[in-house]
């Protein structure tokens, strides 16, 4: 049985919005609203699953801010939110999953403490809720003027990603369909079930308006870091017919030795990511010691380099490598080597650098010995 399964409900056309584009779409610090919370979600060790629940008019960006996560075929959502919530759910069916996670596509600041909060919540509770406290003074105002000073305490502000036990919440929203409630708690609780409050975060707010939108990107952007890494690495020549660099097997009458499958400029950039956020180099992570990283694909190596830089809270803004060698010719493969590297860390082409220069005939790659590579990687990182 699948332990959890993470719902993200993007179903919503954004009329608030005004613009053409959902809000779940628009781009925050390069990526979409949505993409964020997508990462934080597939990321995090506990979630098995996410299932995304979008509108079909919206196939076309959904598949974009999605492009290269592990997420499920995502389902189309229906005329409420409430009702697109239903029919996530259905489509878990098969799944059966012990737990879902039911996540707003339009909070793209979801942190892993969050989720890891309402994941353990769960253990005790049937429902669980993350909340912050209402701290301002609450008025209900008619015509302008105030009716009345509402009493504040023991006020939450309900967030995202709310936790249940699937077979519950499943039942819950079947037996209440139809009634617009505007958060999944809300069915839980017509459904009679305890829903437990834990700590939400300020930072975890949802886009609804342009201000929203701003102030995320004053967040991510202005409140954030950027931050620079390098990497150098060098692979000699041995007996072979091809090398591969960036990702790409390049026809040549000779081969890069190593332990791995040598993709020098792939090492390099990883190098480069690793030291973004100060994770060490390469060797740390992949011991050219370790049996299981013989002849592996140095795909693997750059994933996971990536996969770190998300951890950390990081957006990677570019990557730029420069490959040196007399030969082979790099200029015929450079276009399928920058979608090979764009497709692997989710970039688009015009943030991937890849060039090739020779040195002349000097030195080591002059005497075509082996091949060396560069690589600078910039990211964003959230101040912390
Ligand atoms: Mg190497």
């Amino acid at each position: 049985m699948t332990r959890c399964i993470a719902l993200v409900v993007a179903a919503g056309r954004g009329h608030r919005f005004g613009g053409a584009l959902p809000k779940q779409y628009r781009d925050l610090a390069g990526q979409p609203v949505i993409r964020h919370a997508l990462i934080a979600l597939t990321e995090h060790p506990e979630i098995d699953g996410l299932r995304p629940v979008y509108h079909p008019d919206d196939a076309e960006y959904f598949a974009a801010a999605a492009a290269g996560l592990a997420v499920m075929d995502p389902v189309a959502g229906g005329e409420t939110r409430q009702e697109s919530v239903l029919f996530g759910l259905r489509s878990l069916d098969a799944a059966m999953p012990e737990r879902v996670l039911i996540h707003d596509g339009a909070r793209p600041f979801v942190d892993a403490e969050m989720i890891s909060r309402t994941l353990a919540a769960l253990d005790e509770a049937p429902g669980v809720v993350p909340a912050m406290p209402v701290r301002d003074t609450l008025k209900r105002a008619d015509f302008g003027y105030v009716s009345e000073t509402v009493e504040r305490h023991g006020l939450w502000r309900a967030q995202t990603p709310q936790g249940f036990r699937y077979a519950d919440i499943m039942a819950a929203h079947q037996q209440f369909a139809g009634q617009a409630l505007t958060d999944d708690a809300a069915v839980a609780e017509r459904a009679g079930l305890a829903v437990a409050v834990v700590d939400g975060a300020e930072d975890n707010i949802k886009i609804t308006t342009e201000d929203d939108l701003k102030r995320a990107e004053r967040m991510i952007g202005g409140g954030g870091t950027t931050r620079t890494g390098l990497g150098y690495d060098v692979h000699r020549f041995g007996p072979g017919n091809g090398v591969r660099l960036c990702g790409v097997d390049v026809p040549f009458d000779q081969a890069l030795a190593g332990h791995s499958d040598a993709d020098v400029a792939l090492h390099a950039l990883t190098d480069a990511l690793l030291g973004t956020i100060g994770a060490g180099d390469i060797g740390d992570h992949f011991p050219p010691t370790d049996e299981r990283w013989r002849d592996v694909n140095s795909e693997v190596f750059l994933r996971h380099a990536a996969s770190l830089v998300v951890a950390a809270g990081g957006v990677i803004n570019n990557v730029d490598i420069t490959i040196i060698c007399e030969r082979p010719r790099i200029g015929p493969h450079r276009t399928v080597m920058i979608d090979r590297i764009a497709t692997i860390l989710s970039l688009s082409a015009d943030q991937v650098g890849v060039k090739a220069t020779t040195t002349e005939g000097l030195g080591f790659t002059g005497r075509q010995e082996g091949i060396a590579a560069q690589a600078v990687a910039t990211i964003q990182i959230a101040n912390r």
